[in-house]
């Protein structure tokens, strides 16, 4: 077994989340493509990894800073029924992929 793998195996074990946010949650990728798609522009990003590097903080911030990247493309996904069970359900896949067994999620 490598060195590398070593660090991940320790976080290979079942995990809880009792508050998470889904919209704390949505995918890069998932707001590229809604936005995109319902013509929304996020501060002029042309890719994910542009709304990546948007919407993540990589400084200590205050949490105004931290909300802000909220109002940012909460637009995308505001009144969307199928939109929230998109981010629903891949939240469901990307918690599993992270050996979460058991999460409790909720929207604002
Ligand atoms: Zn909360």
């Amino acid at each position: 077994m490598g060195s590398s793998s070593a660090a991940a195996d320790e976080f290979n074990f079942p995990k809880i989340e009792l508050h998470l946010h889904l919209d704390g949650a949505v995918r890069h990728s998932t707001i590229f493509e809604l936005a995109k798609k319902k013509k929304i522009d996020l501060h002029g990003a042309k890719s994910v990894e542009d709304v990546k590097k948007l919407l993540v903080t990589h400084q200590p911030a205050n949490l105004a800073k931290v909300l802000a990247a909220f109002d940012i493309f909460i637009p995308v996904i505001k009144n969307d029924a199928s939109a929230l069970e998109r981010i629903a359900y891949e939240t469901c896949e990307d918690q599993s992929k992270a050996g979460v067994i058991y999460f409790e999620g909720r929207y604002r």
